[in-house]
Order: C-alpha cells, then sequence, then structure tokens
C-alpha cells in the first residue's frame, strides 16, 4: 500500500479520526497512525481527534497531544477514518471529510460501505490495528506506537478469544510485546479493572435480565432514569453486553440503553450462528457477525419483540 504512503508524504495538513463513542481499537487505531506519522514524517502537521477519550485508556496517552471533540478539527487536505464502517459514524467530524482532498478508511468491518476515496477493510482482520498494522513499516514502530496497536487488538479480539483471532493476530501481538508494550498492566487496567459504578450497573442489568425465545436470548436494559440513580456515564455501561452473551446456553445478547425518549442504543452480540450484524444493518447500524450495533425507536419491550422476530427467522432458517 505504497499509495497511501505518498500520500502522507505530499499532505500539507493531515486528520485522523475514528467513529463516534470510540472503544478500543477505534482509540488504538487512531492514536497508533498518530504518533507514527508524528515520529516518521515529523515535518507534516498532523492531528488527531477523537469524540472524547475514554477514562480507562487516557493513562496511556498522556502528553501526546491528541484533542477531544470533533467541532475545532481543522480542515485538512488528507483525512484517516478509522474503524469506520460508513460516514454517519464519524458524527461532526464527517463534514471534515467532505472538504478534503483525500480521504483514507482502514476498517475491518463487514458493514463497510466503502465511502473513502482509498478503502483498506479487511472484515476477516482482528481489529483495525491489525489491519494498520499490516500497513506499516515494523522497524519505525516504537514503544508508544505498538502499545497503541496492542490496546486495539486485545479489545477489540476479547483479548484474542474471538473467531476473528488469527494466527496473524497472534503473531502480530508477539511482535509488539517485543517493543516492549506492557502486556498484562493494559488487559488488567483496560479490560478487567471496573469502578464501583459500573459493578452496579452490571448488578442490575443482570438482575433484571430477561430469557426469551426459549433461553436462547438474553435481554437487558438501562433506563436514563437509572444511569441518573447511580450516576453514571457512558464509559459505566462498557462490558455489560459480554457479561450477558457469557450465559450458558444463550446464543445471542441484546443489551439496550435508553438514549432519548423512546430512543435506545442497541448493542448486540452472538456466539455461533446469528448474524447480528445482518440485523443491526436492517436498522440503520452495522458492526461485525457476532458484534454489531443500531439506534432504534420504541419501547423497551417493543423493541425487544421486532429483534426477537429476527432472531428468530435466523434460527428457524438453521434448522431447515
Ligand atoms: P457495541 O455494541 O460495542 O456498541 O458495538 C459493536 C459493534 O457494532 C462495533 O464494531 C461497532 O462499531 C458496531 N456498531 C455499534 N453501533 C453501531 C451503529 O449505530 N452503526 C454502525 N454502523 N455500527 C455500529
Ligand atoms: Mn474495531
Amino acid at each position: 500500500m505504497k499509495e497511501i504512503w505518498e500520500k502522507v508524504e505530499a499532505a500539507h495538513q493531515i486528520g485522523i479520526c475514528g467513529h463516534v463513542r470510540p472503544d478500543g481499537d477505534c482509540v488504538g487505531t487512531c492514536m497508533a497512525l498518530y504518533l507514527y506519522v508524528k515520529k516518521n514524517y515529523p515535518q507534516k502537521a498532523v492531528n488527531v481527534h477523537l469524540e472524547y477519550m475514554p477514562e480507562r485508556f487516557a493513562y496511556l496517552f498522556d502528553g501526546t497531544g491528541y484533542q477531544e471533540g470533533f467541532e475545532n478539527m481543522p480542515e485538512c487536505d488528507l483525512f484517516f477514518s478509522l474503524d469506520t464502517g460508513d460516514l454517519e459514524r464519524l458524527g461532526a467530524a464527517a463534514k471534515i471529510v467532505e472538504k478534503a482532498d483525500t480521504c483514507i478508511c482502514i476498517d475491518h468491518h463487514i458493514s463497510n460501505t466503502g465511502f473513502a476515496d482509498i478503502n483498506v477493510v479487511d472484515p476477516d482482520s482482528s481489529s483495525a490495528s491489525q489491519v494498520l498494522f499490516e500497513l506499516l513499516d515494523e522497524k519505525k514502530i516504537d514503544k508508544s506506537i505498538a502499545t497503541a496497536l496492542y490496546l486495539g487488538i486485545v479489545q477489540d479480539s476479547g483479548c484474542f478469544q474471538y473467531d476473528s483471532t488469527s494466527r496473524r493476530t497472534m503473531e502480530i501481538a508477539g511482535i509488539l510485546m517485543e517493543k516492549g508494550v506492557n502486556t498484562s498492566n493494559i488487559v488488567d487496567r483496560t479490560m478487567k479493572q471496573k469502578t464501583y459504578v459500573q459493578n452496579q450497573m452490571l448488578g442490575r442489568v443482570l438482575l433484571e435480565s430477561l430469557l426469551l425465545l426459549d433461553g436462547q436470548v438474553i435481554a437487558s436494559r438501562i433506563t436514563q432514569g437509572m444511569m441518573e440513580f447511580y450516576g453514571a456515564t457512558k464509559e459505566d455501561l462498557e462490558g455489560i453486553v459480554e457479561q450477558l452473551r457469557v450465559t450458558q446456553g444463550t446464543e445471542v445478547a441484546i443489551f439496550l440503553h435508553e438514549v432519548g425518549v423512546l430512543e435506545y442504543k442497541v448493542s448486540m452480540r452472538s456466539k455461533e450462528y446469528v448474524d447480528v450484524s445482518k440485523i443491526a444493518s436492517h436498522f440503520g447500524g452495522g458492526g461485525h457477525v457476532r458484534a454489531a450495533g443500531c439506534t432504534m425507536s420504541g419501547t423497551y419491550h417493543d423493541i425487544l419483540n421486532t429483534l426477537l422476530e429476527w432472531i428468530d427467522l435466523q434460527i428457524k432458517d438453521r434448522s431447515k
């Protein structure tokens, strides 16, 4: 992918962004590319904007110069969209893309719409960080870049657990480890550790969860009222759908987060045979076969009923 680095060479102002509600892969990929360009193209003006930096990742990037929020992002001639399947997921940064000469997308979402000028999308890859690694010169990766890439890979592969983890994922992890990444610290602080409020929310969600479709589906939700009661932020909801997913005997986990009047952010996970990306895409969202999301309108029970119909169809199709 020489073309990408030729574009970097020719650019005056480079902008890097990821999707709204950034997760570890989004943050890791954005920070890795930003640090790589800063280190290896020191004469270039480059800036990275995240919608916000989740608190649990911030300690890894102190003093690196990342910006929070898209509103104050300067125009650029070369725009990198990372870990983002469609323009809408860039939020307010989408308008910067329109003004850029070239947009390069580096991603791994199966639902990617190919909206950029240059699209490097590998749906079989564990993470956008893994896709990015393949584009970098290994010799030019230092410890800080390796740390960002490692964060993205462990977060999106569920710590090397999901099907998207390949031999290559493990090899790359090994290479990054040799660059000096503190691997156990990253897993402990960014994946295992939970705030007190996070544990409270998790407890509440599990207590109120419902088993549906003969136990093949587990579902639960958080309302705006609960968020206020516990003083929780969006970040405190991290990991909840994964905990629902590990319930024995279930195929699909559904977690709804009330974000407005009769409006829910939907997170879905599956284990073996339900393609949740198909369902999320139908409702204007997207993601991966085993992890996807969308936003839906209606009451909790209406949304659940709608989703259950779609899941049931897939389950019935399978037994045909
Ligand atoms: P999560 O449930 O953790 O928010 O998201 C799971 C996966 O689905 C992620 O890969 C995420 O990028 C994708 N995803 C979640 N919500 C949306 C959405 O509203 N639109 C799209 N296109 N993808 C989403
Ligand atoms: Mn990702």
